[in-house]
């Protein structure tokens, strides 16, 4: 998913516990369980190969327009996290914090292994391919569907949490 959703999302989860760690975890689990649903991302696989293989990518406009956008996604979503927090008055600032980061964490780790291939953080790497595997990369949707599915996860969540289901 883009890192909008896994923002919002993650926010909103961690923000009902205390805990710093539990915050961390369920930031950390959620963002592979949201990419396991068929999603909509504008990161190409080109990007991706790019990524890995041209030593000379950082300095090319390409590999800067998808930084704007990762960035403008990124602000996008604590933007619309912090609403959230207007909204609800009981949410727990610090742990929604931790969590909307431990969220993005695991695309940070896969961005970094790209560029250095380090072995420690490769576990991210196979985590992150087996959760798209699982039912996302099967259905493969298109821009409108991938979209909608993370505007109603995003829905459901928000409901969930304020418990209005
Ligand atoms: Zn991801």
């Amino acid at each position: 998913m883009i890192l909008t959703s896994h923002i919002i999302i993650s926010g909103i989860l961690a923000s009902k516990t205390q805990n710093y760690f539990l915050a961390a975890a369920i930031g950390l689990i959620s963002h592979y369980v949201l990419d396991a649903i068929p999603h909509w991302d504008y990161l190409s696989d080109k990007f991706e190969t790019q990524t890995k293989t041209d030593k000379n990518f950082v300095k090319r406009k390409t590999f800067w327009r998808e930084i704007i956008k990762i960035s403008i996604d990124g602000l996008a979503g604590f933007g619309l996290l912090a609403i959230f927090v207007f909204l609800d008055k009981d949410a727990n600032i610090a742990p929604l914090i931790i969590g909307a980061f431990f969220g993005i964490l695991p695309d940070a780790l896969q961005f970094l292994s790209w560029i250095t291939n380090w072995k420690f953080i490769k576990w991210n790497l196979l985590v992150h391919k087996f959760a798209h595997g699982l039912i996302h990369k099967k259905i493969n949707p298109c821009f409108q569907s991938g979209v909608m599915t993370q505007i109603a996860t995003i829905g459901i969540v928000f409901l969930i949490m304020r418990g209005g289901i």
